[in-house]
């Protein structure tokens, strides 16, 4: 057996224990609520990677069609910073309406030079 296998093995063994020891615990309400706080630390967590990954999709879409060029730096931060990272976003991004462009369909900022996606004026 390796090393590997062996500290497997006792992790699996530390948390079954621990399952085990919740639920003989003499108050029943102590084991429930146990699980339903581990329940909402998983849940929280998916939220939180779900809004995360949402706000970082946005930012490099918004921040392309701004004709931003460092899209991927403001996509970095906004997942570091989270909601701070969003608002200096939305500060510091170039101001206007996003538009369909009419060469190539995609979205640009209003009175733009020129499309970020095709390069059109
Ligand atoms: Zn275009």
């Amino acid at each position: 057996m390796s090393k590997t296998y062996r500290f497997l093995a006792v992790l699996l063994i530390l948390m079954v224990s621990q399952i085990l020891m919740a639920q003989n615990n003499d108050n029943p309400a102590a084991g429930w609520l146990a699980c339903g706080g581990c329940g909402f630390a998983i849940v929280m967590i998916v939220v939180g990677l779900g809004i995360a990954i949402f706000l970082a999709i946005w930012v490099s879409r918004d921040a392309k069609a701004r004709g931003m060029d460092n899209a991927t730096l403001w996509v970095v931060l906004v997942i570091f910073l989270g909601l701070i990272g969003l608002v200096i976003y939305l500060i510091v991004r170039p101001k206007g309406n996003i538009i369909k462009c009419p060469s190539c369909q995609g979205k640009r900022l209003e009175g733009s030079p020129k499309c970020p996606q095709c390069g059109n004026a």
